[in-house]
């Protein structure tokens, strides 16, 4: 970096974007060469379903990676060194105390954030099932200071060394910006402040549900885009609009650009006649978003028409939603300036079925 360009950073100031101090980049400098992990072992051997489980996720069907003389996808090679969900810190994880002293150095001078920017391998030779995995990995160097979009840090990249039963099988380069965000997001207006009456909670509570102490949150609105504007507008006038290729006639849903069956980038609309079972659900429990009200059940719903989508359920209790429960569309009238398609589980009211009062914020689908 020029002096130039080092006066052009000092000169943006300002709390959002603060100057890193001039000495750092030598202290982090410090780092390179040492190790950022040492000794860690792989929870598991190289293994068959962990092998398969990864091809079925990639679509790949290579025959090297299936039967008795299979070997791992290459791509694999850092899997078999990762933590799972406890994460760093677990005895055999191997980590430095010299790879936290360089994060901790990084979080003082304001480079609190994280995120991965590439990655780089390379393969030696392949790794089999039953192979013992053990790796270690340097610190390889840490950038001068750079200024990104994101904000001002510091590349640092570890390189790691992936052994099988001994043998140096691959290597797994990793690099990282370290950066002090360039601005603080304000808070979305939509989100109210809690209350200033709100009373502190001793420090052995735990935070008060926000759901509950604040405001109602409005819901979250959809994103519309030249793809899938005329399914909103179709909402709109209450009409659940499935796209048409007019090359094959295949339909589709979610709206997309282009035909996945023929390519064709033609279409048209159908209008869903709003009947249709459950194929799937949830119920959502945890974790609570402002807005919405747990638990509620999410469906993916089969339509008449044989495609397939996601809405709410209304109509009956969450936990009364099953695969293959017939429902009918609705649309629910959310807030003012939301209309939302619907599903409606409960059957129909009829002569015989007087104790189900419609829901007067939806209407009912003709
Ligand atoms: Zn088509």
């Amino acid at each position: 970096m020029g002096v130039a360009e080092e006066a052009s950073l000092r000169r943006r100031g300002g709390a959002a974007d603060r100057p890193v101090p001039d000495d750092l980049h030598a202290r982090l400098k410090v780092f390179e060469g040492q190790p950022a992990v040492t000794g860690g072992t792989g929870k598991d051997p190289v293994n068959e379903p962990m092998i398969r489980h990864w091809c079925e996720a990639m679509g790949d069907e290579n025959p090297a990676y299936q039967g008795p003389s299979a070997i791992a996808p290459p791509t694999m090679l850092q899997a078999w060194t990762m933590g799972g969900l406890s994460g760093h810190g677990r005895p055999g994880s191997g980590r430095s105390s010299a790879y936290d002293a360089l994060f901790a150095l990084l979080d003082e001078a304001g480079c609190t954030s994280v995120v991965a920017t590439d990655c780089e391998q390379e393969y030696l030779r392949p790794l089999r099932p039953g192979e013992r995995i053990t790796f270690d990995a340097v610190i390889e160097s840490v950038s001068p200071r750079k200024t990104t979009k994101l904000g001002t840090g510091y590349f640092v990249t570890t390189r790691m060394d992936v052994r099988a039963d001994g043998d140096l099988a691959g290597t797994h380069r990793f690099r990282i910006l370290k950066y002090a965000p360039a601005t603080v997001p304000e808070p979305p207006a939509t989100v109210p402040e809690p209350p200033a009456t709100t009373p502190k909670q001793p420090a052995d509570h735990p935070p008060p549900d926000p759901a509950r102490t604040t405001p109602k949150a409005h819901r979250p609105r959809p994103v519309i885009n030249r793809d899938n504007a005329g399914f909103w507008a179709g909402v709109a006038e209450r009409k659940l609009l499935i796209q048409r290729c007019t090359d094959c006639a295949t339909l589709r849903f979610p709206w997309l650009p282009g035909c996945n069956y023929c390519g064709g980038d033609g279409w048209d609309t159908i209008e869903a006649a709003g009947h249709g079972t459950v194929f799937s659900y949830v119920v959502m429990h945890h974790p609570p978003f402002p807005a919405f009200d747990p638990p509620y059940a999410v469906a993916l719903i089969e339509l008449a028409e044989g495609v397939r989508m996601v809405a709410d359920m209304v109509g009956v209790p969450p936990e009364k939603v099953r695969i293959g429960m017939p429902v009918r569309l609705e649309f629910r009238i959310v807030e003012d300036d939301l209309v939302l398609p619907v599903f409606n589980g409960s059957q129909p009211p009829g002569p015989s079925t007087g104790s189900q009062r419609p829901d007067p914020s939806t209407e009912s689908h003709p």
